[in-house]
């Protein structure tokens, strides 16, 4: 029993005896709304970049939605709606960096506290806004994920546009210029992808032609209401250039989102794979659930990956893993937090006193490559 309930009925208990039954049901209200919750939604950072041509952010919307009654995860999904459609976010939706071939290839998940219920869609392929696909798919069906082909073929049948090619001429741009330094081949071969995938990414990078976040690059967005209702969302083009077919965490629950009504959210952000082999949103969520605060679960989930990520090639110098990743968390009193493996990534948070970018909490000092 959570502590809302458990405060509604030890007092309704306690009143049995003094009250009839009509005056007992009128003071529910008046025990809910002492408890009400300072309403807060986190994202990753670029949920307080992207416009999208409109003037708000995601977390700006999302909350300006939330607040003003709007169903949380309805307002999450307007928010994250904003970076899908932006093409100069070129890690989420229309002009994500695409796979090998080329193709753009979404993953999305969302979760509803309240309503226990989620969905998700992965490799889907020319639609814009997978985060309302997921939506659908939890609304529509009786399940919580739907892949590839069949993910476009529902959508096709719930009425969303289907497009052709999701890239713009950044995205191709970028992906040409990969496909040109690279052996496609390497894909056969873990150790050499790993190595020539990841030091064509870092020319990349280092020439300026994309940025660090967005080899990875994703929105987690989270929220809670006045009324302690509790929703995420997650949705991402994955990793750039991957393998086509390939899944990240953001589509899978537990690993890039997690949610639970009572307690709190998580989602994620960064290399997919890491998160996946730990389902850290979930790990969070039951740390939380046994008392800790957001931080501290989040950083345990790091902690959790380090000790797990073995491979020589995922470990820099250091013997510390050598990519980032990063978590945002919240729980059902309204407290949150973003951390990561390594510094200088951020997170966006919204809440009555408007946006803000905040650095997340590191686990490690260095950079990932050190
Ligand atoms: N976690 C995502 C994935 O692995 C990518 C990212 O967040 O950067 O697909």
């Amino acid at each position: 029993m959570n502590r809302r309930r458990f405060v509604y009925s030890s007092a309704a208990v306690g009143l049995t005896a003094a009250v009839t039954p009509r005056a007992l049901f009128a003071q529910a209200p008046t025990i809910m709304n002492s408890k009400s919750i300072k309403p807060v939604v986190i994202s990753s950072a670029n949920g307080n970049k992207f416009k999208n041509g409109g003037d708000m952010t995601c977390v700006q919307k999302a909350f300006s939605m939330m607040t003003q009654g709007t169903d949380v995860l309805d307002a999450l999904i307007a928010g994250v709606n904003i970076v899908e459609l932006d093409p100069l976010d070129t890690s989420v939706g229309y002009g994500g960096l695409p796979n090998a071939d080329g193709i753009v290839q979404l993953d999305s998940s969302c979760m509803h506290g309240p309503k226990k219920r989620a969905g998700g869609v992965a490799a889907l392929e020319g639609v814009r806004t997978p985060s309302l696909v997921a939506k659908a798919v939890m609304e529509q069906t009786d399940h919580h994920l739907i892949v590839g082909a069949g993910a476009q073929s529902f959508a096709r049948g719930l009425g969303f546009k289907i497009e052709d090619d999701l890239n713009t001429e950044e995205s191709r741009k970028l992906w040409l210029e990969w496909k040109r330094r690279t052996d496609p081949s390497h894909y056969l071969d873990p150790q050499k992808r790993a190595e020539a995938g990841r030091r064509v990414m870092m020319e990349m990078v280092a020439e300026g032609l994309i940025d660090r976040q967005h080899i990875y690059g994703t929105i987690n967005c989270d929220g809670i209401n006045a009324k302690g209702e509790i929703c995420g969302v997650t949705t991402t083009s994955g990793l750039a250039w991957k393998i086509p077919g390939r899944v990240g965490d953001s589509p899978i629950l537990g690993a890039g989102l997690y949610v639970d009504g009572e307690v709190g959210a998580a989602g994620s952000t960064g290399r997919g794979e890491a998160n996946l082999y730990n389902l850290c949103s979930f790990l969070i969520v039951e740390n939380m659930r046994k008392g800790m605060h957001p931080k501290d679960a989040g950083l345990e989930a790091c902690r959790r990956i380090k000790g797990n990520t073995v491979e020589k090639r995922l470990l820099n110098n250091k013997g510390n893993p050598n990519f980032n990743i990063n978590f945002y968390a919240l729980n059902a009193k309204g407290e949150y937090a973003g951390v990561s493996m390594y510094p200088s990534a951020s997170y966006a948070v919204c809440t009555e006193k408007g946006p803000a970018t905040v650095p997340c909490e590191p686990l490690l000092e260095g950079q990932p490559e050190d």
